[in-house]
């Protein structure tokens, strides 16, 4: 594992923060988490792009063009010695006095390379359970923005009961999951809420819209209710830590006939086809 904060590299537990930096003291910044297969980061240039828009979207200049930014992954990729890697980096605005009301501070940035954490293999061949809870953020969640602790008391509430994620319903429709999206299939066709300032746009979930085009699978971007999700023939959560996962259950009731469906399988490949040929040649 190996470290990185404003220019230098560091080892992971260093103590580098001041406590009046306000990623720490506000949640004032924005973040990306990237997978990295076999050393190559996977989607690197859309997950730059997005923290781009991100910083843009809370009025942070990132102290980095998008191509340094780049550069200093792919440096830090290749310091950690890690070919299967997670890269966490995030951007906040900086350093100053405690105060809700921001200077014109720079902006700090900060990055950690860690092997990568594995779902287990049997998630996939079973599915996950979920629950659904309602969807208690703010009303900008297509920003990647640090405060997480509407996901993270979710996530946990879920985890306690035994379940892999919770999936949030805000004024009775699906948003996402806590950390990651959702999507249904019925009939053949696949189904995702549509891209609006309440969920974030997964680039995992851009990579299988475009998958199911190429496999000539039907997709609608469009709302749907909780009922709709627990009536599907199919389920899955995607995102960039767990790619793609079945939904076996929703608060315990069976998704279909409770096993991974075909097209979540079939999408599944071809996300790893993708993925394997971004570092194949
Ligand atoms: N929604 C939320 C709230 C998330 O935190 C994540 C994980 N980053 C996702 C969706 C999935 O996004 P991605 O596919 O870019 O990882």
């Amino acid at each position: 594992s190996i470290g990185f904060i404003n220019g230098q590299f560091i080892e992971i537990n260093q103590a580098v923060i001041p406590i009046e930096e306000r990623g720490h003291q506000f949640g004032d910044g924005v973040y990306e988490f990237v997978k990295v297969y076999n050393s190559v980061p996977f989607l690197l240039e859309e997950h730059i792009n997005r923290l781009e828009k991100s910083a843009a979207g809370i009025d942070i200049k990132l102290p980095y063009s998008l191509g340094e930014i780049k550069a200093i992954v792919i440096e830090s990729i290749k310091k950690s010695g890690l070919k299967d890697a997670e890269v966490y980096f995030q951007a906040t605005r900086g350093i100053a006095p405690r105060n809700h009301a921001f200077p014109d501070v720079s902006s700090s940035f900060t990055l950690t390379v860690k092997p990568s954490r594995k779902v287990p293999k049997q998630s996939y061949e079973e599915g996950i359970d979920t629950i659904l809870l309602e969807d208690e953020r703010w009303g900008r969640c297509h920003i990647k923005s640090l405060n997480l602790l509407p996901n993270i008391l979710a996530k946990h509430q879920a985890a306690k009961g035994g379940n892999f994620e919770a999936i949030l319903v805000k004024d009775g429709y699906v948003t996402e999951g806590t950390s990651s999206n959702v999507f249904v299939v019925k009939n053949g066709v696949l189904y995702t809420t549509p891209l609006t300032s309440n969920i974030l746009a997964g680039i995992t979930r851009e990579a299988i819209l475009k998958l199911a085009e190429s496999a000539n699978v039907v997709s609608i971007e469009k709302k749907f209710t909780p009922e709709f999700l627990s009536e599907a023939d199919e389920a899955f959560i995607s995102s960039t830590s767990v790619e793609i996962l079945p939904i076996r259950a929703v608060n315990q009731q069976l998704i279909g006939n409770g096993k991974p469906g075909e097209t979540t399988k079939t999408l599944h490949n071809l996300l790893c086809k993708l993925r394997d040929g971004s570092f194949a040649s």
